[in-house]
């Protein structure tokens, strides 16, 4: 345990008014508020909640078996580096019995993902895991950079998410490990199910707030043990443990909608810390409350969806494999194929003007502007 209560009356400090007294241990000076409940904590307390915490959720929700392989989708970022060192510290600490490795995707973004990759690389060493990298390039043939220069970057987002999901699931098959573990936090969540309420698609509650989310027919699962831990408490651990991560913003800005809802879930904390606790549980409830009523609408549409599809005798049902690159998929052809397929449609669209302009570079720019999807 990294834990411990001073007890030596000689390293107790003599001159410290009780409200700088740390309000766990009641000993050591408190250095920080808990962003999470405003709590005075000194180093140590932190440390050691902090880590109990984590253990807990994964505790109480069965996230690990023992003897299960585990991949820490790792982006060099505060989040997956806290995420590496914590875990690799608890299986040790708590006997989880779990095989760990990192696995990175580049999704091809120069001065951002190159530099971030290198703090993995770094984190690889210092952690002693092994690291496997999957590339956007070498999967799909486009990098980040080159999808932006023909989408615009208004879309990048959409993209970066969807190749993403579909190359870390990738990276997971062919190291044949079954379980991908991200760095995901409180704020993420709440900011997801915000935004699924603004939108009304209570349908995508369920998986916002679940912890552990594996598409039916997928033999991999994704799970995320930092689900209520608090982003600043992330930054805090990091900062105070002096871990190795990489800072720096993606050169291409988070959409305009999740970006919206970043700074109304941060002017929120402000006023109330504990609201990004309350927005996830009211997540939680808000599913356990329409559960029932979803599962019978839901159960007549899949009733109509079959006599639609019998008559055409289909056969394909979620689980089954994209016809074009054999990836799992519930529609014939893949969302990262369907991207793909609109993504050539442009390329060649781009070349094809690009050969007939007079005016060069300037009507490439603007056939760019106007290109959407
Ligand atoms: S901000 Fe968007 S483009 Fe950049 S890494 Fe994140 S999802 Fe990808
Ligand atoms: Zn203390
Ligand atoms: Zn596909």
């Amino acid at each position: 345990m990294s834990w411990v209560r001073p007890t030596d009356p000689v390293n107790v400090p003599k001159k410290l008014k009780v409200s700088q007294l740390c309000e766990i241990c009641h000993s050591r000076k408190a250095v920080l508020k808990r962003p999470k409940n405003l709590q005075k904590v000194c180093k140590e307390c932190f440390f050691y909640v902090f880590e109990t915490e984590i253990h807990n959720t994964i505790v109480s929700n069965n996230v690990f078996y023992r003897g299960e392989r585990v991949a820490i989708g790792a982006s060099g970022g505060k989040d997956s580096t806290v995420l590496a060192y914590l875990i690799k510290l608890l299986n040790e600490r708590h006997n989880y019995g779990i095989d760990i490795t990192l696995l990175s995707v580049d999704e091809g973004i120069v001065g951002y993902r190159d530099d971030s990759l290198a703090t993995v690389m770094r984190n690889q060493k210092q952690y002693n895991l092994p690291l496997e990298i999957v590339s956007f390039k070498e999967l799909y043939d486009w990098t980040m950079d080159e999808i932006v220069a023909v989408a615009g970057i208004r879309n990048s987002c959409t993209y970066c998410g969807i190749f993403r999901r579909q190359s870390l699931d990738r990276g997971a098959e062919k190291l044949e490990i079954q379980h991908v573990i991200t760095g995901h936090n409180a704020d993420d969540m709440a900011e997801t199910v915000l935004m699924n309420i603004l939108r009304g698609d209570i349908a995508r509650l369920e998986k916002s707030t679940a912890i552990i989310t594996q598409s039916k027919g997928s033999p991999i699962k994704r799970s995320k043990p930092f689900k209520y831990a608090y982003q600043k408490e992330i930054v805090l651990y990091a900062h105070y443990k002096k871990l190795d991560y990489f800072s720096t913003e993606c050169t291409y800005a988070p959409e305009a909608f999740r970006g919206t809802a970043r700074e109304l879930m941060k002017n929120l904390e402000a006023v109330r810390p504990s609201c990004i606790i309350d927005i996830i549980h009211s997540g939680e409830n808000l599913v356990l409350k329409d559960e029932n009523e979803r599962k019978k609408k839901q159960f007549t549409k899949n009733k109509n969806q079959e006599k639609a599809t019998s008559a055409k005798k289909s056969t394909f049902v979620d689980g089954n494999r994209c016809e074009k690159c054999g990836y799992l998929s519930s529609n014939k052809i893949c969302k990262a194929c369907t991207l793909l397929a609109d993504l050539e449609k442009s390329r060649s669209k781009i070349t094809l003007e690009n050969d007939t302009s007079m005016e060069g570079a300037a009507r490439v720019m603007r056939t760019l502007e106007h290109l959407s999807f």
